[in-house]
């Protein structure tokens, strides 16, 4: 069991959509574009200014920290302008009532320019950037509606960013082709700098549905078929391993990779800071441009609309029962394979959105990824196992790369 108990322990997170799903890159493997056919016929899709002071005035008010969050993704938010976001920070501060608020944005990086870094920078906000490695590997799915790749552009934004110190970290697709290459991914963010990277799985199926959206919700079971750019769990497993074993000898302490971070907090019994790696959901719903809430961003599906905050005060929204069954769900619907699992402290069954295989026993509702989680748990445990010994005696972390050159004594006697 993690340290959180309840379901209002901590911060409640809820992103924004500001432009809804429109984007001026066509992505491959995005699952954003398409969520434009659930609002067919709604004309342009951008949050209102009425809506977007109900937003922020409601947000703050249920939070329960001292602190708040506010979350501004895609689409693509810079297709609103800078006038926007200083509407939203003046709301913010007629708000606040006491409170500390931070922003942070997530963005393609190909509309950043001085202006958008000079604002940043004034207002402390958190860039994270989708860029997917080296040229090559980026622009062979992170291009124009025209195909034109988006690489260079991103690259001239990372330039931009440093000149102004805009704080900003990476956020990297692995693909069925990044995954073969996971040195030259991961050498990539080193080589530019980046010591805060954040690796996500592409696991996508196809299924047409009526509304013509191409990909598959979790609910569509068995019928739907597997994209050929998502990643395979051998192929997810190789890549983890082959970085951490770079990672756990050179560079702790020195680069973030939030998923070797997740990992370690599992092993300390702690919640990890990616939702996928911990025990229940629910803590991150997302509202879409008009106010309709659903439980997840990964389940922006009619099946899991919770309501809208013009229409249903904010409590209820976010205490709804379908919405504290959804985080429930994560933990109490484990296979009996993920119930005995020894790595179940830090991988919890990963992404319910992931969990459509079959496991060992026959049983449905398994999670796809598991083979490359489990390798990767079993390969960094000897590590992992230090590293929270290292912790627990208030030690740093990164002493591991000293015990790894040392040929790795048994620490236990020391
Ligand atoms: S469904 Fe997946 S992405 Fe959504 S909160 Fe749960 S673990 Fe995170
Ligand atoms: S590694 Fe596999 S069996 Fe173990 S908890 Fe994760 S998904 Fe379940």
């Amino acid at each position: 069991m993690t340290k959180t108990a309840t379901p209002f322990s901590r911060p409640v997170y809820l992103m924004a959509k500001p432009a809804g799903a429109a984007c001026n890159l066509a992505c491959t493997y995005c699952y954003y574009l398409e969520k434009k056919h659930l609002y067919a016929g709604a004309g342009k899709q951008l949050m209102s200014d009425e809506l977007l002071e109900t937003f922020i005035r409601d947000y703050i008010a249920l939070q329960t920290t001292p602190n708040v969050l506010f979350t501004w993704h895609g689409g693509e938010p810079t297709l609103r302008p800078i006038k926007f976001y200083e509407r939203a920070l003046e709301l913010q501060r007629k708000n606040a009532a006491g409170r500390h608020i931070d922003n942070a944005f997530q963005t393609n990086g190909t509309l950043i320019n001085e202006e958008w870094a000079r604002f940043f920078k004034k207002n402390n906000f958190l860039v994270g950037l989708s860029i997917d490695g080296p040229q090559d590997l980026h622009d062979d799915f992170r291009r124009a509606p025209s195909g034109k790749g988006s690489w260079a552009r991103v690259m001239q934004t990372i330039l931009t960013l440093n000149r102004h110190s805009v704080e900003w970290n990476a956020m990297a697709v692995v693909n069925n082709r990044t995954a073969e290459q996971p040195l030259d991914f991961y050498h990539f963010f080193k080589e530019i700098g980046c010591h805060y990277i954040q690796f996500t799985p592409v696991v996508e199926r196809f299924y047409r549905h009526p509304d013509g959206r191409l990909l598959a919700a979790p609910t569509d079971g068995a019928v739907a078929t597997m994209t050929p750019f998502s990643v395979t769990p051998e192929a997810w497993g190789h890549f983890l391993c082959e970085v951490f074993d770079e990672w756990v000898r050179h560079d702790v302490g020195d680069y973030f990779i939030q998923l070797f971070d997740s990992t370690l907090a599992g092993w300390m019994g702690m919640t990890p800071s990616v939702c996928t790696l911990a025990e229940t959901c629910g803590h991150a719903p997302v509202m879409e441009w008009n106010g309709d809430v659903y439980a997840c961003d990964h389940f922006v599906f009619p099946e899991f609309y919770l309501g809208n905050i013009r229409t249903t005060p904010r409590k209820e929204l976010v205490q709804r029962p379908e919405l504290l069954a959804f985080g429930r769900d994560k933990r109490d619907r484990l296979t009996a394979q993920c119930r005995n699992c020894d790595y179940l402290m830090a991988c919890h069954g990963e992404c319910p959105r992931n969990r459509f295989a079959t496991s060992q026993d026959g049983e449905n509702g398994h999670n796809y990824l598991c083979d490359g989680y489990h390798r990767f748990f079993s390969h960094s445990a000897p590590y992992m196992d230090f590293m929270k010994y290292m912790l627990q005696h208030n030690e740093a972390p990164a002493k591991v790369m000293e015990w790894i050159a040392d040929g790795m004594p048994d620490y236990r006697k020391r």
